[in-house]
């Protein structure tokens, strides 16, 4: 064997270590070789200097070879040893004798997807990984999806975690293996060396981990030649913040801030990091700034040791071979089995085992080997069955331990070893083998009691101060006894019952602690003086809520064990009681009635709202049925004296009782801690245990009483027995304040009634079912308003399982209505259940009592019914509890009701309120239908309530209801009041029917009570068709109102108007007859012109917009964009060279205009906004206050709509009022003439270019400069008649009266406009932007003016994607915000050619010339691949006027021929970019049209094509089809040409073709047509028929094209490169349709920048895609000398400062805008009703929902996102404290 491995690794000392190994191994010496071993190699690989001793200074070289050392020198020998063999081999042969794994077990990283089947799942912590889940059939059920926290495993294949369907289709392949000893498995000589090499690991590894002595290290590992090296070693705890740690560091070792950073960031991460390498000495002075910078009063200072580097070393190797480990046994089950062994064999000497030691040493690690070691636990001793349970053993046996040393320790709950809990106690069996064998239910709560109480004379008293301030890790035991609770079991042994009692009499001890805490003593006169804390008791409430109801679940499964656990609740009640002395009994009587009762006045004494022992016998009473036992049954109290019915009552009581007083506002003084506790009291996460278990308790006492003494007591302890005996009326002596409490009292009395009659929805109390429970909930909470699923579940508590039960009955009671694009999908109540709903339904709050009614008169109006909501027909009792009606017919009860009603109807009575009517009547109602019912059940009945109402004639309770009839002063209950009296005689007929009474008075009640539904019904349609009549006119006014203020509408840009906004301003002039025509000396007249006159929104002044008057200006925003780039993440080298004359096509780099519409005086916005900058001035002064806007940026709002602006863009008077087409009309040139004078003038400058050049001699590296060359030059070798056309078309005018009169004012806004565009292009951030009048340094630069009309292209374009994308006509389609804003911007820029330097104007020209008509190849002039055709073609409009401009031509003129320029340009440019789209062309294939004919034009493109490509030089591998070409070709330039259209449509003002104002018609011919083009475009290049058409380029100037440099280069580099036409609209990145697949890429992407950590928040760019790790230390960089976050800086390279996110983790959209603004939005993700969920609370399974996808991308390509933030910053003011940049 030996021999065979030296072959194997020849050449590597490799062998003769693993030799030695085996010799040392056969003399029983491994270890001490081994340990020999690792002394001398460990020290010299790890920590050896400072390089990798100090953490922040690991480079990734330094770690990696660190890694590859530990790997070669130390696992390598060790593996090959253990194999006897190549590992790699071997570790595959132990694997294939693996059983197939019938478990999952796959470990959770931070923020993996976890799915939960909410059908299946035996509780909520069982969880599938995405693979499991994905191949299982959970998918198809009702699942729950969530990220893991870090920790926990898959429980695929876990039979106990599932109630079916256990396995996925993976591990069901292990099903049904013979499972044998998996170590027997092995082969015998590798199994003998494993358990000595595992047992040597894991035991070094242990030891050096928990080693202690800092200074050295034990004998064994003492290397032979010693160091004398140090670090400082700096430990994490939770107190201290980033801050202070960061400030400590920079004092101690000296450091930048950004290295403190750095530290600081490895400390939380790993929990400890080296900060100083060197001598002792300067390590022990950096421990000691440490410390003292960091203790204060408060706080204990900052962990930090000095460590021998060697200690460091080997604790760093011994990290690496617990990892080392957990690798090696996941190979192999025979392998884990031995290290599982080996990790719970307590050695000889006694001491605890391997596993004992991490345990009990938890805390006194950090962070990282903790988790480590937590690790290797799981993925050895909890895979392993056997080992599972030992090590619950010895868990639960430490358990008081581990808990306690939690409780000292700082760190969270998930690196504390008590995480583990969850894993074996959620495990049935397991649990269920603890609590038997190991008393863990005992273990569990003395464990908490001991925490947080002490015990005196055998009773405990909770710790308040310890409860308040150390909750948070108190609670885990509560939780814990969750686990164990869980799963009920199913059979019952002695063991087990007396286990269990034994842990329900600690429990009751624990509640005992509890019941009567903070109690409190009502306060009068004074307010209290401090607010007492509340919360302690709430929160351990809470948590201990649900352990309570399943201990009462475990018990309702067996008598004995039921009737045991009932006597020690009822013994506890009986102790808490006292005896009968301390009890102060007296007499009371009302009515002939007699009943002692407590004497105890709430109002007086003190009263306390926790009562869990009461509660928990509530709990119980209601199980007895089941087991056949009553409230009297003698076993249930064996020696016990049974309670009377007076203790049930009596606590419970109480607190019902203040409740009521507080209600009354009779405790107001108590302050709000009390009012907070009956909030709690009453809400849905505690009300289960609270509230309702009260009521529960005082049915139970009334079904055992006497009603008559059951009401004296209610009234006694409601201290209304003066109002019963009618003192108060009498004596009239009341004060207000005692009346009104008084009133308040009667109407809680009479509420307080209602619900203990009435309330009959819970299993044992009333004949219903669970769901019939849900149901109603569902029911009263639909009865208040139609409601979203997530609002539902809110409103229902929960289950153990976190089921609210509302996805089994909702559907029985509601409809489910879809949502829209915005919003939530709503459930709306079926009609025929308004009938269960009961106004005084006990779960309502007060507020969702009067909603809950308004909603239902106002529905009732409206259908025409009475608007009565009388009681509801209710289930019949249960037997234990049918005597509780009783109470609605007792002698008591019959005289409150007549008390009530005879003082309303006694005029001078003030102790009555409507209220009290209202429930008055509810009860009657309440009586009757009980009545009814019980006639229509049974034979017999002794429920007599209208024989005692009618008794005692007029003094009678009915003629006392008579008699309220026609009252207006319970006007608002006269329905309800009929309905009563209408029930009062049914009933009475039903019981007379009993009795054999004739029906045919039935018959005409019936009759006379149909008649006034008919007469209501009747009215019901008149109020409808009056309401009708009121909208209909509503809606005529709004309509008339809209049209008489149309602007308004239109300026506001609201969607109100119907028509679109293009069309619509202006006077239609003429309705042009013929075909419209945009461009040249034919063009159709101007019939469309749009801003004309409008409204200061600040003056409110009209002005007109002309030439000469007062300027006005639109606000505006001018924001750099990458939008529509195809190079995404190509970015602006160097501003200083960029040429925004020549646009590459890609159009990486834009500036994107918008504006929210509104029209101000240019100086009405300059005072408003100098205001501004001299506010924030003064402002600043005193404090930072966060804007929203930055005005040091320029930045303002829009004074009427509060729009993000950055500049104002003036508005121009048309065109067509400045410059007549007439002047234009009788010049004629040919295209020819026209193409060759052009070419002339470039050549010729390049020559005098070339010239000069010469000249100069290379004496300067200035860019050459080309100069145009004056007309005559060029026209003098002309033909005569082309010569004069020549001249006439470019002749300057300035003198000519067509002078531009433009005023200063104008000029002035021009200028502030293009200086917004050109600073927010090249600056980077954009310069402040300078008002007033000074000279801003910028203006020199001649590319201020392009920038502008760059902003007018590149806005045209969006437009145009915009409209495409959403597959919209071009014309009529835009807003007219949009549409005002690229008029105003044409506008500009065609007036700004003429109106800036002429000569400037004029290079620009001639520049742009030189790449459409190249002549000789130039630098800085790019060939026209490289050419955007729609911004040169705009560029060129602006400049060619200007070409033959000299040093003397002033500014401001103009010249004839600007229609026909236009004309011959749009020929050429269009011709240019046909040529371009031909050479980019890249067909894979050719089609083979079956039957369609080749036309002439499809023949001419494909002739072309050939000819071009060859005239490039670029192979044509496919040759497509003539037909497949011209639909290739039509398509590509079609954006141009729509672009095109709109520029032209805004220019000139002719009204668009009816054809694009249309979506889905051919838009190509329509378009060629309005532009003048011919609509066969390739006759722009090729003479076809031979006819003359006189506009083809001519076959020299493809040929130049062609040969221009640059273009072999740029088709050579593939089709990869090149701009594809036609170019597509970008999108936000597609995402997946199943929110668990982001989920899953989220948990995949590892931090970029910290060697495969997990990211904390990992976000996706939704523009390009990339994942970043947002939100965190480790990926900040720094941006302009400030450190921002990973998605800041991402979005100044993929953005231009603008940014679209999707936060994986929280599920929702983050937009960004520079570097201080953001806000967040709801992720486009809905779950089946139609809700996102933030956060992933919810956990329902979420889709992408298109539509609001789409809403997002047409958010992000309108370049609406900064107006957007700015909007949800200035609603939302918790935004503004965000620090965005740190995302
Ligand atoms: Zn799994
Ligand atoms: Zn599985
Ligand atoms: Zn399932
Ligand atoms: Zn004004
Ligand atoms: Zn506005
Ligand atoms: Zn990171
Ligand atoms: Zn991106």
């Amino acid at each position: 064997m030996a021999a065979k491995i030296a072959g194997n690794l020849e050449g590597c000392n490799v062998s003769i270590i693993v030799q030695q190994l085996q010799g040392a191994y056969e003399r029983g010496q491994l270890k001490n070789a081994l340990y020999q071993y690792w002394a001398q190699q460990v020290p010299k690989i790890f920590f050896t200097s400072a390089e990798v001793a100090i953490s922040t200074q690991r480079t990734p070289d330094a770690v990696q070879s660190e890694e590859k050392l530990s790997r070669d020198v130390l696992f390598e020998p060790l593996e090959w040893f253990l194999c006897g063999g190549n590992p790699a081999a071997v570790f595959q042969q132990l694997q294939s004798l693996n059983n197939p794994p019938q478990l999952c077990g796959k470990v959770f990283k931070v923020g993996e997807p976890t799915y939960s089947c909410r059908d299946c799942c035996a509780d909520p912590t069982c969880v599938f990984c995405i693979e499991c889940f994905n191949k299982s059939t959970h998918k198809t059920h009702r699942y729950r999806m969530s990220t893991s926290g870090g920790g926990g495993y898959c429980d695929c294949g876990d039979v106990e975690a599932w109630k079916q369907d256990p396995w996925c289709d993976i591990h069901k392949q292990g099903l049904g293996q013979q499972s044998q000893n998996p170590i027997e498995k092995l082969p015998p000589d590798i199994a003998a060396r494993a358990w000595e090499v595992l047992k040597i690991a894991l035991q070094y590894a242990v030891d050096m981990l928990l080693w202690e002595q800092m200074g050295g290290l034990p004998q064994d590992l003492e290397p032979s030649v010693p160091q004398n090296t140090y670090v400082t070693m700096l430990f994490n705890d939770e107190i201290h913040t980033y801050e202070q740690v960061i400030n400590a560091l920079t004092k101690a070792i000296n450091c930048e801030s950004k290295e403190a950073v750095e530290f600081a960031t490895v400390v939380d991460r790993e929990g400890r990091s080296s900060v100083r390498y060197g001598n002792r000495k300067s390590c022990d002075e950096a421990r000691t700034v440490i410390q003292k910078s960091t203790s204060s009063v408060r706080s204990k200072p900052l962990k930090v040791e000095v460590m021998h580097t060697s200690v460091c070393a080997h604790q760093a190797f011994a990290q690496k071979v617990l990892n080392w480990l957990g690798q090696v046994v996941n190979h192999s089950d025979g392998l884990r089995h031995i290290l599982c062994t080996t990790a719970l064999q307590q050695p000889p000497t006694g001491d605890p085992c391997v596993v004992e030691r991490l345990m009990l040493a938890d805390t006194a690690l950090w962070k990282t080997a903790r988790v480590q070691c937590h690790q290797i636990m799981m993925g050895s001793l909890l895979m392993d069955q056997e080992s599972k349970k030992q090590f619950s053993v010895l868990y639960t046996r430490n358990y008081p331990q581990v808990q306690k040393d939690f409780m000292a320790d700082d760190h969270d709950h998930g690196v504390s070893i008590i995480s583990l809990s969850v894993q074996i106690f959620t495990v049935p069996t397991l649990a269920r083998y603890l609590i038997m064998e190991h008393d863990l239910l005992a273990i569990v709560i003395r464990t908490f009691l001991d925490q947080c109480a002490s015990c005196r004379h055998g009773r405990y008293l909770l710790d308040r101060e310890k409860l308040q301030k150390n909750f948070r890790r108190l609670q885990f035991p509560l939780l814990d006894l969750k686990y164990v609770l869980s799963m009920v079991p199913d059979q019952w042994n002695d063991q087990l019952k007396r286990k269990f009692l034994n842990g329900f009499k600690i429990m009751v001890e624990l509640l005992t602690s509890m019941q009567g805490m903070d109690s409190v003593t009502r306060q009068v006169g004074q307010h209290i003086e401090m607010e007492p804390e509340w919360e302690s008791a709430f929160n351990l409430q809470i948590k201990l809520a649900p352990a309570v109801a399943m201990m009462a679940g475990w018990c309702a499964t067996d008598k004995m064990v039921l009737i045991d656990a009932f006597r020690i609740v009822v013994k506890a009640l009986l102790e808490i009681r006292g005896t009968a002395d301390t009890v102060k009994m007296c007499k009371r009587r009302v009515c002939d009635q007699e009943a002692i009762v407590v004497d105890y006045t709430v109002s007086r004494e003190p009263v306390s709202i926790h009562l869990p022992i009461c509660r928990l016998l509530a709990g119980l009473y209601l199980q007895l049925g089941k087991h056949g036992l009553t409230f009297n049954s003698p076993e249930l109290y064996g020696p016990l004296q049974p309670p009377s019915a007076m203790d049930l009552l009596e606590q419970p009581l109480r607190t019902l009782v203040m409740i009521a007083q507080v209600h009354a506002e009779m405790w107001k003084r108590n302050g709000y801690s009390l009012f907070h506790q009956v909030y709690y009291y009453h809400n849905v996460r505690c009300r289960a245990e609270m509230q309702d278990k009260d009521i529960i308790m005082l049915q139970v006492a009334c079904a055992q009483m006497d009603p008559n003494q059951f009401l004296i007591a209610l009234l006694n302890k409601f201290e209304l027995m003066n109002w019963i005996e009618d003192v108060t009326e009498k004596g009239g002596s009341a004060t207000d304040d005692l009346l009104r409490f008084t009133n308040s009292l009667v109407e809680e009395f009479l509420t307080f009634l209602i619900i203990i009659t009435g309330e009959r929805y819970v299993p044992g109390i009333g004949q219903v079912s669970s769901e019939d429970m849900v149901r109603r909930e569902v029911i009263h909470q639909l009865c208040i308003s139609p409601m979203a699923h997530s609002e539902l579940s809110k409103a229902l508590p929960e289950n153990n399982n976190y089921e609210t039960g509302l996805e089994g009955v909702v559907h029985s009671v509601a409809s489910f209505k879809k949502p829209g694009v915005t919003g939530m999908g709503r459930y709306e109540l079926k009609p025929e259940f308004y009938k269960d709903y009961n106004p005084f339904f006990y779960h309502y709050t007060r507020a969702d009592q009067s909603k809950s009614e308004e909603a239902q008169l106002k529905r009732k109006k409206q259908e025409g019914e009475s608007t009565a909501c009388p009681p509801p027909e209710l289930p019949a009792l249960s037997k234990e509890f049918s005597s509780l009606v009783n109470v609605l017919e007792c002698d008591v009860f019959v005289h409150t009701i007549r008390m009530v009603l005879r003082r309303v109807n006694s005029s001078r009575s003030r102790s009555w309120t409507e209220a009290m009517v209202h429930r008055a009547l509810h009860l009657v109602g309440m009586a009757l239908n009980e009545e009814k019912r019980l006639y229509q059940t049974s034979p017999y009945i002794r429920f007599n309530f209208v024989k005692k109402a009618t008794e005692g004639g007029s003094n009678s309770l009915y003629s006392a209801l008579h008699d309220l009839l026609g009252k207006p002063r319970i006007q608002n209950h006269a329905d309800l009041l009929t309905w009563v009296i209408d029930r009062f005689d049914e009933v009475k007929d039903l019981k007379d029917q009993k009795q054999g009474a004739s029906d045919a008075q039935k018959a005409k009640k019936v009759s006379s009570k149909s008649k006034t539904d008919a007469e209501r019904k009747k009215k019901a349609e008149a109020a409808r068709k009056r309401r009708e009549k009121i909208l209909a006119q509503m809606s005529d006014m709004q309509k008339s109102f809209i049209r008489d203020n149309l602007e308004l509408f239109e300026a506001t840009g609201t969607e109100l108007s119907s028509s679109p906004s293009m069309e619509v301003e202006g006077s239609p002039m003429v309705v042009p007859s013929q075909y419209p025509v945009a461009v040249g000396p034919d063009r159709s007249p101007a019939t469309h012109v749009t801003l004309t006159t409008s409204t200061c929104i600040l003056c409110q002044e009209d002005q007109e917009v002309a030439a000469g008057n007062k300027c006005v200006v639109l606000a505006a925003y001018v924001q750099r964009s990458t939008a529509l780039s195809k190079s995404r993440g190509k970015v602006l080298e160097d501003p200083d060279k960029y040429d925004p004359l020549l646009v590459s096509p890609d159009l990486y780099h834009g500036v994107h205009t918008s504006t929210c519409g509104h029209v101000m005086h240019a100086d009405c916005w300059q005072r408003f906004y100098e205001a501004i900058v001299a506010r924030e001035q003064r402002r600043a002064l005193r404090f930072r206050h966060i804007l929203s806007y930055e005005v040091d940026r320029g930045e303002f709002l829009c004074p009427l709509c509060e729009t993000l602006s950055n500049t104002v863009i003036p508005i121009l008077p048309p065109s067509s009022t400045i410059q007549p087409d007439s002047v234009s009309a009788d010049i004629s040139l040919s295209f020819s003439d026209w193409l060759d004078g052009l070419k002339k003038t470039v050549e010729a400058s390049q020559r005098a270019m070339m010239k000069e050049e010469e000249d100069k001699m290379e004496s300067s590296d200035d860019m050459p400069v080309l100069s145009p060359c004056p007309l005559p030059s060029i026209t003098k070798n002309m033909a005569e008649m082309a010569a004069q056309g020549f001249q006439q078309l470019f002749e300057y005018m300035t003198e000519t009266g067509a002078q531009a009169p433009y005023s200063d004012s104008v000029k002035e806004m021009m200028k502030l406009f293009s200086r917004a565009t050109y600073t927010n292009m090249l600056h980077d951030p954009p310069l402040p932007t300078k008002f007033g009048l000074g000279l801003d340094p910028n203006d020199d630069d001649d590319r201020v003016p392009i920038t502008a009309w760059g902003t007018c292209a590149y806005t045209i374009r969006t437009l145009e994607w915009l409209l495409r994308d959403q597959g919209k006509p071009l014309f009529g389609s835009l807003s007219s915000r949009q549409a005002d804003c690229i008029t105003a911007l044409v506008r500009v820029v065609t007036v700004s050619g003429s109106l800036s330097d002429p000569q400037t104007i004029s290079k620009s020209a001639l520049r742009l010339l030189s790449a459409l008509l190249p002549q000789e190849p130039m630098k800085n002039i790019p060939c026209i691949l490289d050419l955007d055709m729609f911004f040169t073609l705009v560029f060129l409009h602006v400049t060619i006027s200007s070409l033959y401009c000299d040093e003397n031509t002033a500014a401001g003129g103009t010249i004839r021929g600007v229609a026909l320029n236009d004309k011959h340009l749009m020929h050429l440019v269009t011709a240019a970019h046909l040529v371009q789209i031909l050479l980019a062309a890249n067909f894979t294939s050719a089609d083979t049209p079956m039957d369609t004919e080749e036309t002439a034009e499809g023949s001419a493109w494909v002739k072309l094509f050939m000819a071009v490509r060859k005239e490039a030089g670029v192979q044509t591998p496919v040759v497509p089809s003539g037909w497949q070409l011209q639909t290739y070709v039509r398509e590509s330039v079609l954006p141009f040409l729509r672009c095109s259209a709109l520029f032209f449509h805004c220019h000139t003002g002719v009204q668009s073709p009816a054809q694009l104002q249309e979506s889905g018609v051919s838009e190509f011919e329509p378009l060629c047509q309005y532009l003048a083009l011919p609509a066969d475009l390739s006759s722009l290049l090729l003479q076809n028929s031979g006819a003359d058409v006189g506009h083809v380029v001519p076959h020299t100037i493809h040929s130049k094209w062609c040969h221009y440099p640059g273009i072999k280069e740029s088709l050579a580099s593939g089709p990869a490169s090149l701009v594809k036409y036609p170019v597509e609209v970008n999108r936000l990145v597609p995402l997946p349709h199943d929110y668990s697949d982001v989920i899953n890429r989220g948990s995949v992407f590892t931090c970029p920048r910290s060697d495969g950590d997990d990211s904390r928040a990992p976000t996706m760019c939704l523009v390009c895609g990339q994942m970043l790790c947002s939100q965190s230390y480790c990926c900040q960089t720094d941006l302009e000398g400030e450190p921002v976050g990973a998605c800041t800086a991402h979005i100044y390279t993929c953005g231009a400062g603008v940014g679209i996110f999707l936060r994986v983790r929280e599920c929702q959209i983050l937009l960004l805008t520079g570097k201080t603004k953001g806000c967040f939005y709801p992720s486009p993700y809905l779950d089946d009703y139609g809700e996102h969920d933030q956060g992933l609370r919810r956990g329902n399974p979420l889709y992408l929902c298109q539509e609001r996808y789409r809403k997002l991308q047409k958010l992000w390509l309108s370049h609406s996102i900064p107006e957007e933030v700015v909007h949800f910053m200035e609603a939302n003011a918790s935004f503004a404290t965000i620090e965005w940049q740190h995302l």
